[in-house]
């Protein structure tokens, strides 16, 4: 029997080549991870995401570094997206 596997980690994609790409992404902030306020979205039914401003990324973003500046307290999801998964190399594209 052959099974199928669905989500291989590309091991030559790294965030170091990338503008965190994923960090453009809507995340929800489903648990509570101590995620700051000021970088939190509400919205009108008390649904939060994280807060993205109007170049897109999350509001988390050093926009120099592109790295993450709440790295130990960010949401749950941030710490599941695996770099080099299906769903990463969907939103990765390499610095130029
Ligand atoms: S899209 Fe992939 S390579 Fe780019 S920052 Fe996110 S996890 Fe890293
Ligand atoms: S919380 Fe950090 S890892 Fe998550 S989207 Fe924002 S900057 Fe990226």
């Amino acid at each position: 029997m052959t099974i199928a596997l669905k989500n291989i980690v590309d091991s030559s994609v790294t965030c170091s080549q990338c503008q965190a790409c994923c960090c453009r992404m809507e995340v929800m902030i489903i648990s509570d991870t101590g995620v700051p306020d000021r970088h939190i979205s509400v919205d009108e039914w008390g649904g939060e995401t994280m807060l993205r401003l109007d170049d897109g990324w999350c509001s988390a973003v050093d926009r120099n570094t592109f790295l993450c500046t709440i790295y130990d307290n960010r949401p749950w999801i941030c710490r599941e997206f695996e770099m080099g998964s299906d769903e990463c190399r969907e939103e990765f594209n390499v610095i130029r």
